[in-house]
């Protein structure tokens, strides 16, 4: 599974990035971690009921302090995808 399958969105400072468009090589090693790390957790994840693949918000004031959020189509995806992110 490719990285690029996993959907991800990152709002830095209350705005909104697109990771593709990062152009500092700095900020781009950190989001290709945070992507690497959470795709190898969880990227294979899909929700029992639905088949949906989750997606992942990271948000923070700049890319050295950033929160996940995980968004899936329902409870019982967002628990999995949490449980494997835990491990
Ligand atoms: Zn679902």
């Amino acid at each position: 599974m490719s990285k690029l399958e996993v959907a991800f969105a990152f709002e830095i400072d209350g705005k909104e990035v697109d990771p593709r468009e990062v152009t500092d090589p700095e900020m781009k090693t950190k989001i290709e971690k945070i992507v690497e790390s959470v795709s190898g957790k969880v990227g294979g994840l899909r929700c029992p009921h639905h088949d949906e693949a989750p997606r992942f918000v990271c948000y923070g004031p700049n890319f050295d302090d950033l929160s996940m959020e995980v968004h899936g189509c329902c409870d019982a995806l967002v628990n999995i995808v949490k449980g494997g992110l835990s491990d």
